[in-house]
């Protein structure tokens, strides 16, 4: 799967979410999208869920930016750097993220860090339409 098809496909399953949630405050909804509920609740949002395991160990980790408004992808990549293709990066650069690479790729491992799963990140940052909200996360190239 490119990074563009998860991309749709997150957006939405969360817009599918959102839905159900029409009329609810911002609070709730935050609320809502604590990992708790949504396994129990939203069993197709997330592949870990059927495990119940989360992608951080984070004891308050919130599911509602599941991918994180920071991160940049270009499915073609960014540019090559020591022969490898930069394919994403963390715009803020934080201290937390790292990266895989490969023998012809670098990702943006984002592993280590909770930045989008914390209440307070996400209040900063909530819009109702994921799409929206990381309206900057892909990246096209010049000539699209
Ligand atoms: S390293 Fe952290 S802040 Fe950067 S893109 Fe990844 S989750 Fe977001």
């Amino acid at each position: 799967m490119t990074y563009s098809q998860w991309f749709e496909m997150q957006g939405n399953l969360h817009a599918e979410v959102m839905k159900k949630l029409e009329g609810k405050t911002q609070e709730e909804i935050i609320e809502y999208f604590r990992f708790e509920n949504m396994v129990k609740n939203e069993p197709d949002f997330c592949p870990l869920y059927k495990d119940n395991k989360k992608c951080h160990d984070y004891e308050k980790l919130n599911c509602y930016f599941c991918a994180c408004p920071n991160f940049r992808f270009k499915d073609d990549g960014f540019e090559k750097q020591d022969g490898k293709t930069l394919f994403s990066v963390c715009s803020i650069k934080s201290r937390d993220g790292s990266q895989f690479i490969g023998d012809d790729y670098i990702h943006q491992n984002c592993s280590g860090c909770i930045v989008p799963h914390r209440d307070k990140y996400i209040k900063n940052h909530f819009n109702k339409n994921w799409f929206e909200a990381m309206k900057d996360v892909k990246v096209f190239s010049e000539t699209k």
